[in-house]
Order: structure tokens, then sequence, then C-alpha cells
């Protein structure tokens, strides 16, 4: 290994899940890539996404649509987020669809889209109960008209962003959806034709047929992971990416020892404890109560999680080099997102994306994945 933590992403598990939510929803599939693929690695899931029949892409900024195209990626692209007006240059050169959210970027594209003779690719966003970007549905009419005096804007699609797709309930859902439609007409009735409309994220793709449209955008269920706690995945779909760490040191404390910072943790009898060479700058929160897999067990992070450290208590001898599993499985044991995200008060998306750029990213495939401390063909590291 080159480094003692890693986060192994199983590829074979990408591709199997894009076919089958593709297969579910019936409809043309977005791959939500932003935040570096949601921990995974923006473009290897690019790859594996495309590779299994994904349309597009999709991005929170320019700069990460900007580094798929040096990767060489030739997919439609999506930038689903707010742009600085330094970046709309690049992005237009470089082919990357931006978000059009209000009147003032209108006329930035518009601009520069003129300035530099080519014109800007953009699907307007609609705002139909999210209160994040997008123009009020009232306002269309008026930006559709702008749009066409303008020329130099080619408008490729209009989307709207669900605010409760992940409840159970849909009415809101159905409420944001009759805007949509309201929206989409009023386009209609100015003229302008937008090949893709689309509006399902990853809960509403998988519960609700009728939001699917022209196009699904799905991040949380492509990387197998739940979309909220009351929208689950289905059993075909697994999570694709298992962190893993080297055990780095074992020994017995004697009595009364103390175990890291500020002694929240102080063992009574002669304890074995072990060392892990993960900590908060990892991504592995301070928060009380972690657990982690060794030899198949679930064993307690006990005492303060340090920048790089932290230390677990072990019921017997484990030999320094030994795998632990902070998230995936072992033995039949696993560890989920979900139940992290419980402990730390947030959600399933957040402990992933926040496994920070210094754990290495090893990418495996089924049956390259038993062989975790070597290299071959199948295994590589970004
Ligand atoms: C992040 C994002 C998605 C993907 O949402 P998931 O719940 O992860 O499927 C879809 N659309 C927009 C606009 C987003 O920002």
């Amino acid at each position: 290994m080159l480094s003692p933590t890693w986060a192994e992403v199983n590829l074979s598990a990408i591709e199997q899940n894009v076919r089958h939510l593709s297969q579910i929803s019936q409809a043309p599939l977005m791959a939500v890539v932003k935040a570096n693929g949601y921990g995974h690695g923006a473009i290897e899931i690019s790859k594996a996404a495309l590779a299994a029949g994904a349309a597009w892409l999709g991005v929170a900024r320019v700069d990460e649509g900007l580094a798929l195209v040096q990767a060489g990626i030739r997919a439609p692209i999506l930038v689903l987020g707010p742009v600085a007006p330094s970046e709309v240059d690049d992005a237009i050169l470089n082919g990357l669809t931006l978000t059009l959210y209000n009147a003032e970027v209108a006329e930035i594209y518009a601009d520069r889209s003129h300035a530099i003779g080519r014109a800007a690719s953009i699907h307007l966003k609609v705002d139909t109960g999210m209160g994040r970007l997008g123009v009020l549905a009232e306002d269309v009419p008026t930006l559709a008209r702008r749009i066409i005096q303008r020329g130099n804007i080619h408008l490729d699609g209009v989307f709207t962003h669900l605010a409760r797709a992940g409840e159970s309930d849909f009415a809101y859902t159905q409420t944001q959806l009759l805007r949509f439609r309201n929206a989409l007409e009023s386009l209609q009735a100015a003229g302008l034709h937008p090949t893709w409309t689309h509006a399902a994220n990853s809960a509403a793709a998988l519960t609700d047929p009728a939001v699917r449209l022209d196009l699904v955008r799905i991040g949380a269920a492509l990387y197998g992971l739940d979309p909220s706690a009351d929208i689950h995945v289905p059993p075909q779909l697994r999570p694709a990416l298992a962190w893993k760490a080297q055990l780095a040191s074992c020994k017995t404390l004697p009595a009364k020892w103390g175990v890291s910072y500020s002694h929240q943790y102080v063992n009574y009898d002669p304890e074995l404890i072990g060392v892990l060479p993960i900590g908060y700058a990892d991504g592995w929160r301070r928060t009380r109560g972690n657990v982690v897999l060794i030899a198949g067990r679930r064993t307690p992070v006990v005492g303060r999680v340090c920048m790089d450290m932290c230390m677990v208590r072990l019921p017997q001898p484990v030999s320094p080099g030994t795998e632990v599993i902070l998230l995936g499985e072992q033995d039949g044991e696993a560890i989920r997102a979900e139940e992290v995200a419980a402990r730390w008060a947030t959600n399933n998306l957040d402990v992933v994306s926040s496994i920070s750029a210094r754990v290495p990213r090893i990418y495996v495939r089924d049956g390259a994945s038993e062989r975790t401390n070597q290299h071959d063909a199948e295994t590589w590291i970004s």
C-alpha cells in the first residue's frame, strides 16, 4: 500500500448501478459527479458511468467540468451550479452546458457568447419551490423573450430541482411538477422548444415515474447510497466505496493510563489499544462512538480522534498491518455510510464526499477487489 489508509472504489458496482437505474427509470441518465464524484473520484466514475450507458454528466462548478474535458471525456456536461463571470469564456469554449438561473447571467452568457463568437449552450433552471437557484415560473416568459432577442444563446434544456422528493409524502413534489409544467408551457408559447426537460434526482427517479421526463439526474443512487432516510436504494444497487486502513500499532496499556487528548477515555484495567492511521484530517469526524471492523468484529474507537490517528480497544492482539474497515464489509459484517451518518448527525453523502484528498482512491472491479494489498492490471490509484 502506498498509504496506510485508502478508499477502494468498485467500478463494477458503479456500472451495474447505472444499468439498473436506467432500467428502473426508462429514461436517459445524467451521472451527477460533482464534488469529485461524491468523493469517489469524478474522472473514473464518469468513465464508468458513460461506459454503462449514461447520457450526460452533471457537475456543480465550471472547474469540475473543465477537469473532465481535460481528462478527455467527450460527453455532454451540465454545470448545475452558479458560474462566476470570469469562468464563462472557458466554459463556453470547452463546450460545457451552463445553467441559466437569472436575468443577470442571461446577459453575461449572451455578452460573452457574442464576444468570443460561439453560442453558449444552456439549460434554463426554474425554481418551482426549492428556494435556491432558478427563475420563478412567472418570470419565464420575460426571460424567454430576452433569450430569443439576444440570439446567441442556445436553449438546449430546461429543468427544476425537487426540495422534498426524499420524503414519503409526494404532495409537494406534485406541486413543484405542476409549476414546472406551467413554465414549460410558457416557454413553448414563446416559441422555445428545448430538447431536454428534467426534474428527477435519485429519490424521485426511484419513486415517481411522472417525474422522469427526458432525463434523470442521479447522484446518491449511482454510488449505491440511499437518497434519503425515507427512500432506500433497491437491493440490486450496492455501495461502490469501501474505506480501509491498516492497523498501525497494538500494545497493552497499563491500568489507568488514559487514551488520547484530554483522557476522555481511561482504561481501568490493562487493555489492548490499537492505533489507526486515520484522523479528522482524513474526514473521520471527532464524534464519539465511532466503530470500525477488525477481523470481522465491530470494534469501538476510544478517546478523542486526533488529526491523523485514532485508537481502538481490541479484544485480542492484532498484528500491525491488519486491514481495518471504516466503511464497507468484512467477513459478513458491514458498516454503511448511512450508519456512520447517523453517528455524525449528518447524511450519507456528507460522509463519503468529506473523505479528504489525503486518502488515495483505489479502483477495483469485481474479482480484483479481494486482492487489496497488491496492485495488478485491474487496480490503479489516483
Ligand atoms: C446534486 C444534484 C442532483 C443529484 O441528487 P441526488 O439526490 O444525489 O441524486 C440532482 N440535481 C441537482 C440540481 C443537484 O444539485
